[in-house]
């Protein structure tokens, strides 16, 4: 009589979240949907129409009155339905009497997705009709009274996660994408999270919690800036990319330990894993080093970190920048697996082959390889031809596959020409195995180590895609990148520079006086945190020294410090030596919950072209509202409104 099938699926669904981790995120339903309470179980029922959730009844309370809220999830047979709320499901028993003909027609006819209340008893299931895999399986309600609350129409997707739905749908109806049990999940966790990250910093160490305008001004230095226009003709605010001023102001002011769970803005244009807006945990203190900022936010991600997760391990490695690059050849580095960069220059110094004799003929050339491990076995010949194609387009370089065969002999187009001696060096130092296959390039140290890097990265997800596991996903892999260069040459102007961090960032003390003559070789007291090759903080220690940072701005960043006289000033005024830092939060809680993008878990995410596609923010706003702010603009005309949102879809995702 009783669907174990459907229901089964139906756990099934809603025990396990989407997404990229591949073990089951969490063990048992009722446990999932709330998360495991640290302390004390929550009071779900107070104040509200019911007395009890759907996914906290047992066999304990048997016989029992309840009441109960939720949406119906499933109906069998007009016998049973089942009813969600975030805590779980329940089973409810449709009663078949000729005295409850009308509650039954209720029942039987709402559609699923209604919302309804239902009084009656806890009951246990007959004998042999339980539900093992339900946390709720043990019993079912005997229905007294019921009320439809709402009636749900025909729902574009149905609410199970084994449904596959576009994340334009998802988007669109976000709020129906919300009573997913993965989003329910992940909103969760965020918000547990926070609430632990709060009680560590302000309880445990005594942070102030302070708001910080979102209405700023445009300031020098960082990503473009949203602007807001202002009654005052010509005259704009902007949205503040960070409260990187304000927090440092706050210093100044004697707050002496600032924090704030702070909306930042970001005006860059369509980026695939990127929101326009998004979180971060804000964090300043004065009279702190780089190794106190660094304790706390290990201190506080060891205490905020959930509980059915492996725990946080501290102190976190630490990695210069320098190397970073030369052995990973990024700045967050993916220390989960190996495949390092190798220089192999030294092996080839007598070599025969011409280009790579033309190489390490120029002062800066160097060759480098990685090894993959069997990569004669996972890797196809037309993935080496990708890859060498990828070298080549994106990079300008030659990459060279070596395949060592069982026989101890190369495959690759330059075997005949490595000596004996070549041989031996190169299986020495990249430790080479069997079926193992080299990749390697020759040019420009930065260039050479980018391009590795990457194939690195690439290559992982092409040996993982054929059933090789480089990176455990339970693996949480925390590494501090640190003494950044203060300077990088500007993309667009590599004679001119620009900050690696942020202009406020103090120099090293070492390097300080390089400032005057090589700038460019300045270290910054500035620190990155990085998350299984995923940068997830960053923070230095600041210039509390009105003339250092004036000369900074002025001289070498060649900004107009008029803009910033504000916090110029305030340096003057007996301003403490202050650092800090800041953690992306959206980040962080995907990468916890294995989500697979940051917009699972935003409440409402914008699209990665910065559209909501429920609203259809942003939208035109009628030529009255603009005079207000000395606005005019020259509507598109429809068809190059069209032609716009061909190029930027709506509904990219689909
Ligand atoms: N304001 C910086 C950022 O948003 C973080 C910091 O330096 O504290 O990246």
């Amino acid at each position: 009589m009783y669907c174990r099938g459907g229901l089964n699926l139906l756990y099934k669904g809603l025990s396990r979240p989407i997404g990229r981790t591949t073990k089951p995120v969490w063990g048992s339903l009722s446990r999932s949907l709330v998360l495991s309470p640290q302390w004390r179980i929550p009071e779900f029922n107070s104040f509200v129409a019911r007395t009890n959730t759907c996914g906290e009844l047992r066999s304990s309370h048997l016989g029992q009155e309840v009441t109960l809220c939720g949406w119906i999830q499933y109906r069998r047979q007009n016998i049973f339905l089942v009813l969600r709320d975030f805590h779980g499901l329940v089973q409810v028993v449709i009663p078949q009497e000729e005295s409850a003909a009308s509650l039954k027609k209720m029942l039987c006819e709402a559609p699923v997705e209604s919302v309804v209340q239902v009084s009656g008893t806890v009951i246990s299931r007959p004998p042999g009709q339980e539900n093992p895999k339900m946390p709720t399986g043990e019993i079912e309600i005997k229905v007294k009274t019921a009320e439809l609350l709402n009636s749900c129409k025909k729902l574009p997707f149905e609410i199970k996660d084994f449904v596959k739905k576009t994340e334009a749908l998802r988007l669109q109806y976000r709020y129906l994408d919300l009573r997913s049990s993965q989003m329910q999940y992940n909103l969760r966790l965020r918000s547990q999270t926070v609430m632990k990250m709060r009680e560590y910093l302000c309880n445990l160490h005594g942070f102030v919690d302070v708001e910080t305008p979102t209405l700023f001004k445009k300031t020098p230095g960082g990503a473009k800036e949203f602007v807001v226009p202002s009654r005052e003709p010509g005259k704009f605010y902007s949205l503040p990319q960070s409260p990187q001023q304000f927090k440092q102001l706050l210093m100044v002011g004697g707050l002496d330990r600032y924090f704030q769970v702070a909306r930042c803005y970001r005006d860059e244009g369509s980026r695939p894993d990127r929101q326009p807006e998004f979180t971060q945990i804000d964090i300043e203190m004065s009279f702190v080093d780089q190794t106190g900022i660094q304790s706390l936010i290990e201190g506080l991600l060891q205490y905020s970190w959930p509980k059915d997760k492996d725990p946080v391990v501290v102190p976190f490695p630490s990695m210069t920048f320098a190397e970073a690059v030369s052995t990973y050849g990024t700045d967050k580095p993916d220390t989960r697996f190996g495949m390092k960069i190798v220089d192999i220059s030294d092996v080839f110094r007598n070599t025969k082959i011409g280009f790579l004799q033309d190489v390490l003929s120029k002062p800066q050339g160097t060759i480098k390889a990685i090894c993959i491990p069997e990569g004669a076995k996972y890797l196809q010949r037309k993935d080496i031809e990708t890859i060498r194609k990828f070298a080549g387009e994106q990079f300008n370089q030659e990459v060279l596959p070596l395949l060592l065969k069982a026989n101890r002999n190369w495959n690759s187009p330059v075997a005949k020409s490595i000596m004996e001696e070549e041989r031996l060096g190169l299986i020495r130092l990249l430790e080479i195995q069997e079926e193992d296959t080299v990749l390697l390039t020759a040019g420009e140290h930065k260039k050479t180590c980018s391009l590795l890097g990457k194939l690195r990265l690439e290559c992982a997800d092409l040996l993982e895609a054929r059933g090789v596991v480089l990176r455990d996903p339970s693996l949480f892999s925390f590494l501090w990148v640190v003494d950044f260069p203060l300077f990088l040459p500007k993309e667009e102007n590599p004679g001119e520079l620009e900050s690696a961090h942020h202009p406020f960032t103090a120099p090293h003390p070492s390097d300080i006086h390089l400032l005057y003559t090589e700038p460019e070789k300045v270290r910054g007291q500035h620190y990155d945190l990085v998350l299984n090759g995923n940068e997830i903080g960053g923070g230095s220690i600041r210039i509390h020294n009105a003339e250092l940072q004036h000369y900074i701005l002025a001289s070498l960043l060649k900004e107009d410090v008029k803009l910033l006289s504000h916090l110029l000033q305030a340096l003057d005024y007996g301003a403490p030596p202050h650092g800090g830092i800041a953690l992306g939060l959206d980040r962080l809680i995907c990468l916890v919950t294995g989500a697979a993008s940051i917009r699972d878990v935003i409440a409402f995410p914008k699209s990665f072209q910065g559209h909501d596609l429920m609203s259809n923010a942003p939208d035109y706003i009628p030529p009255e509202d603009l005079k207000p702010y000395h606005i005019q603009i020259s509507r598109p005309t429809d068809s190059e409104a069209e032609k716009s949102s061909l190029n930027h879809p709506a509904h990219p995702e689909s």
